[in-house]
């Protein structure tokens, strides 16, 4: 029962998993928070369902207010001020905002959206941002107290946002005091953050991914006399998390400052992504923690033919699998944390280690979603009939799973990606030599030769077969890392 024991809390499983954590204290202390305080709040939040937007004030002023009830800002600035984006810039290290990640999404896995996104309106703005920019809006992002700024990352719109070349219709021209943008995004969370970035096409610039720029789009005109800069049109009504507002924005005219070069925007909208795709694994693998932590409470309770469920070998079995392939999946996410970790700060043209850094985040994205998927859906089953109910936590986390798939890139998006790294930096190859140092050789050297096959192939099959070879190349990093962190 020891090994399972570790399930139970966020900070037990990661101090099974690493062996040096950072700032162990904050961690406890917000764990401890969730157990006292937040875990209310935010079952209350959930069971609210999609909050609404008060477009206008009384006055007949359009304000695109989003309504929840008032203990979601207590939720969503205690994260802000235990360091989930100020730790990352002051500390110059992702880790400990991708540990508190783990922590928090373990009792409310979709507010580490707010907090990812606001980190990818951080990052680039530190990076790319002009001195006069960043002294304008950095600070906010980064407070320490209740006056923390929101941040949002908005690139989908309604075309799809897998194509991104294609879908972004988004248009920028020349304003007076940088850009003004005008579009529509149809995918775009945290919709009342303070500060968004978001993918637009300068005029005139070429089509495809190659013409697309990073502009920073606060949410009131420079003005000061109040007046939105951007428009909220509707929330989403989706299966998945509550505790993130997803909207449907307009743009017009509205004020933009473009972040780095014009021509360089399809590098930074993908660093924004990474951050976002690190984020994703880390919150799946603390999702399906939970949802095995909940089937273990229940099956350690529930009786059947005499016994304990979890007593009946064919549970115990998968319990114990379960968990193998639990600490698998968190050693091919924190792998991934800690190759970002390195290579972050780095701009184009990358090193070689950042493209291994890619590789590894989309085998790390793609498995640790189905991974999640797939858990709260048996830990759903384990909870038989009362699995299925509202009051059942084994429903949200299922709810909760289906969307870790999806945004942030598809896995079809994260295997295809992948194949485009391994194909033109042949960034498997520095994964297998990483690997090799702790794998069997023939393990090894048999899917080094299956990658080949694949990447020998003509367009067409290469993309039909893709899926098979990079499932089983997520699987093998995840279990060769996984003895790695076991050490
Ligand atoms: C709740 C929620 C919140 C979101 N928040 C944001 C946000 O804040 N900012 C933001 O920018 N976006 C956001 N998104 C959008 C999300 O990133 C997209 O939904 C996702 O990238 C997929 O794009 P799409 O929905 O347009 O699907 P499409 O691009 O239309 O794709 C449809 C299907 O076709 C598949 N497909 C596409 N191309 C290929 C191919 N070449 N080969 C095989 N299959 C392919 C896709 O994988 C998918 O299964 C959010 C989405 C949701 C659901």
């Amino acid at each position: 029962m020891a090994l399972l024991d570790t399930l139970r809390s966020p900070l037990g499983f990661l101090q099974s998993r690493l062996p040096t954590i950072p700032h162990l204290d904050v961690l406890a202390a917000e764990q401890e928070w969730w157990k006292t305080e937040g875990v209310a709040i935010s079952g209350t939040i959930d069971r609210a369902g999609t909050p609404w937007v008060r477009m206008f004030d009384q006055s007949g002023r359009r304000v695109d207010e989003i309504l929840y009830p008032r203990e979601y800002e207590t939720m969503l600035r205690k994260g802000s001020r235990s360091g989930v984006v100020w730790r990352a810039l002051e500390e110059k290290s992702l880790i400990p905002a991708y540990l508190l990640m783990y922590t928090i999404s373990f009792y409310d896995p979709g507010v580490c959206c707010p907090y990812t996104v606001s980190l990818g309106t951080a990052v680039p703005l530190a990076k790319y941002g002009s001195a006069e920019l960043q002294a304008r809006f950095l600070p906010q992002l980064l407070r320490k107290d209740d006056s923390v700024w929101q941040g949002a990352t908005w690139m989908t719109e309604v075309g799809g946002g897998s194509d991104l070349g294609a879908g972004i219709k988004t248009i920028a021209r020349p304003g007076a005091d940088g850009w003004l943008l005008t579009g529509d995004k149809y995918f775009a969370s945290n919709a009342a953050a303070e500060l968004a970035v978001v993918a637009a096409r300068p005029e005139g610039a070429p089509p495809g991914v190659r013409g697309l720029a990073l502009f920073l789009v606060p949410r009131y005109r420079k003005n000061e006399d109040g007046s939105l800069n951007r428009f909220i049109r509707r929330l989403k009504d989706k299966i998945a998390t509550r505790s993130v507002p997803t909207g449907e924005i307009e743009l017009r005219d509205s004020e933009a400052y473009l972040l780095g070069p014009a021509d360089a925007g399809i590098y930074l909208i993908l660093e924004v992504l990474n951050l976002s795709r690190v984020a994703n694994s880390v919150v799946s693998v603390a999702l399906a923690q939970r949802a095995m932590a909940d089937a273990l409470a229940y099956g350690e309770c529930r009786t059947a033919f005499g016994k304990r469920i979890l007593e009946h070998p064919l549970l115990r079995r998968q319990f114990d699998d379960r968990l193998k392939s639990l600490r698998s999946a968190f050693a091919l996410a924190w792998e991934s944390v800690r190759l970002l970790d390195q290579v972050w700060m780095e701009r184009p043209p990358y090193s070689e280690r950042y493209h291994l850094f890619r590789l590894v985040a989309h085998l790390a994205k793609y498995w640790t979603a189905e991974f999640a998927v797939d858990t709260a859906k048996w830990a759903m089953e384990v909870h038989g009939g009362l699995g299925t109910l509202a009051e059942y936590g084994a429903e949200r986390w299922l709810r909760e799973a289906m969307i870790l798939a999806i945004w942030e890139g598809t896995s079809h998006r994260q295997i295809l990606d992948g194949l485009e790294v391994m194909e033109r930096k042949q960034a498997h190859k520095m994964l297998f030599a990483q690997l090799a140092e702790i794998a069997p050789a023939a393990e090894l050297q048999e899917m080094e030769s299956e990658v080949q096959r694949l990447l020998n192939l003509p367009p067409d099959q290469k993309e039909a077969e893709a899926e098979a070879v990079f499932r089983r190349l997520a699987v093998l990093s995840a279990e060769q890392l996984s003895r790695k962190y076991s050490q």
